[in-house]
């Protein structure tokens, strides 16, 4: 049997990054997922597609009903379920089960992994976000800075630099939309107030390109984002993966699902299941990177114990969605050329917490009509009607709370092979009454009562199952991300994270996976 310096598991953030830290070496890549679909009928943009266009049925909804998943099943994330978007977690369910009261998040099966429908949020963890870490922002910046330059990053260094960090190689931000470009404004006019409120607005940090870079071109306002898959200007790690097979700098192997693994003498066995003819396969190499995403990493890393009893940490960004309306905008024509990508970000401090809490800006034109539908009061047809005419003139705040360490939020393996995932629920905060008002000050319709809150795990955020230590126990990881009481298992994805803050964490765990590809790599030599 071959033995090959590393092993990597999954091909998302985490994994693709520890393999392309850690190139020159021989890479096994190991990944349950597979590829995205081709999609050539998703051309233009969404508006233009819905005009030309007499059937959208297949692409938007699904000879299968895809993309009405969540009329009758449990709630997945709107990214997740359209025709072929549907690939990235598809049949999850079966083949890595999850049991939990009310878990409504999903786990990725696929090349790039969740972040084939991220909303590329990038931001750099800063030395308070990393508190508690054995690491500092200082070790991470050339690796953020490497990532930067790798991927390319849009935003600007304006209001929200101090909590974001000044970037110094941003491309321009997205072209706002009128209802966001119309909220800046507002924002800059009320400065005294949100300065007295101690809240921010600015533009967001995205992995989506505005100017073209390395071989991608600028995005093109298509607003299909809850439709087609890999818009080559919306960074993906599986265009990273792609560039390293096509380089043969990595051996990538799909529809691997990895069970367990077990040390030697010299060496780590890994062993692994074909997803389509069911074979079980084993692998061997110096040093296996373990990038499954922090429940499968958990998973994998129990079994190899074959622990059924230990509960590890679980962490989850909990999010409260807050709409909001500005009434002379209803009926306004939909813009040609749009995004649902996040146009703005919010930070609040907020002395409850401790901490700054983080949310996101998004316009509402871009998921079908039906994700809305039913939310409203009205009859069906009443409701048809208001979503339509409500889109151009509503905006949604998605605020995040900091993930909460604690005896109900945890990961335990059945020895039926569930997952039992749990996150604790959370409840109403002051922070939200606070937003609610400076909205209205702003001039926005909106109210508590409007206040939507997804349920466990569908924060899509998930960290700290073998968190990073100073002195690591069982289950936790040192700062290098060697797991404790073993001498060649690395943990490169969101599960080494000691805590989870209100800030998007994907940067971070690239960044840190690097980091550690890298080291592991330089070991090596
Ligand atoms: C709709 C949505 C929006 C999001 N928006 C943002 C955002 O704006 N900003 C942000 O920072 N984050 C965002 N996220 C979260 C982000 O996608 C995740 O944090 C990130 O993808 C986690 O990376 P990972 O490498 O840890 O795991 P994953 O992305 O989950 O990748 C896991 C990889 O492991 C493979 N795998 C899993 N189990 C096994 C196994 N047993 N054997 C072999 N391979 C396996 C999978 O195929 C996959 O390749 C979003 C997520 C979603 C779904």
């Amino acid at each position: 049997m071959d033995c090959f310096d590393l092993i990597v598991v999954g091909s998302g953030p985490g994994a693709a990054f520890a393999a392309y830290g850690a190139r020159g070496r021989s890479i096994l890549m190991l990944d349950a997922g597979g590829d995205s679909p081709q999609c050539p009928e998703l051309r233009g943009n969404l508006y233009d597609l819905r005009r030309r266009c007499d059937d959208l049925f297949a692409p938007l909804i699904g000879e299968r009903f895809e993309s009405l998943h969540n009329l009758a099943n449990p709630p997945i994330s709107l990214k997740l379920k359209s025709p072929y978007m549907s690939y990235i977690a598809r049949d999850w369910r079966s083949a890595t089960p999850v049991a939990g009261k009310g878990f409504e998040g999903a786990i990725g099966l696929a090349k790039g992994g969740l972040a084939n429908a991220w909303g590329a949020g990038v931001y750099r963890f800063t030395q308070h976000d990393l508190t508690g870490f054995p690491i500092s922002a200082a070790e991470l910046h050339p690796f953020y800075d490497e990532l930067t330059a790798h991927i390319g990053i849009s935003g600007e260094n304006d209001d929200l630099a101090e909590y974001f960090e000044r970037e110094h190689a941003l491309q321009p931000p997205l072209r706002l939309s009128a209802f966001f470009d119309g909220m800046l404004r507002r924002y800059r006019s009320h400065h005294a107030l949100f300065q007295r409120e101690r809240v921010t607005i600015g533009r967001s940090r995205l992995a989506v390109l505005t100017q073209p870079h390395r071989g991608r071109g600028a995005y093109e306002y298509g607003n299909l984002e809850f439709f087609r898959p890999h818009d080559p200007a919306i960074y993906t790690p599986a265009y990273t993966v792609d560039e390293m097979i096509r380089a043969e700098e990595v051996d990538y192997r799909s529809g691997k699902f990895v069970t367990h693994y077990r040390e030697t003498e010299d060496a780590v066995e890994v062993y692994s299941r074909d997803l389509s003819t069911g074979a079980e396969e084993v692998h061997r190499a110096r040093i296996l990177l373990l990038g499954a995403g922090a429940l499968n990493t958990a998973r994998i890393v129990l079994e190899s114990n074959r622990d059924y009893e230990t509960r590890l940490p679980a962490l989850d960004n909990a999010m409260a969605c807050i709409p909001f309306f500005q009434v002379s905008r209803i009926g306004a024509a939909f813009a040609t050329q749009d995004t649902s990508l996040a146009q703005l970000n919010l930070v609040a401090a907020d002395d409850e917490f401790g901490e700054p809490l983080q949310g996101s800006l998004y316009g509402t034109t871009g998921p079908l009509r039906s994700d809305v539908l039913f939310s409203l009061p009205l009859s069906f047809r009443a409701n048809l009607t208001w979503t339509k005419y409500l889109a151009p003139a509503m905006g949604l705040l998605m605020l995040f709370y900091p993930g909460h360490a604690g005896a109900s939020s945890y990961v335990r393996l059945r020895s039926s092979g569930e997952l039992e995932a749990e996150f604790a629920s959370e409840p109403p905060h002051a922070v939200e009454g606070r937003l609610i008002r400076l909205l209205r000050k702003m001039g926005y319709v909106t109210h508590a009562a409007l206040i939507q809150r997804p349920g466990g795990g569908a924060g899509l955020h998930y960290a700290g199952t073998l968190p990073m230590r100073e002195k690591p126990a069982r289950y936790e990881t040192d700062s290098s991300g060697l797991l404790a009481g073993t001498r060649r298992v690395y943990i490169v994805d969101g599960a080494c994270f000691t805590r989870l803050p209100a800030k998007n964490l994907t940067f971070t765990i690239m960044a840190n996976a690097l980091r550690i590809g890298r080291a592991r790599a330089a070991e090596q030599s």
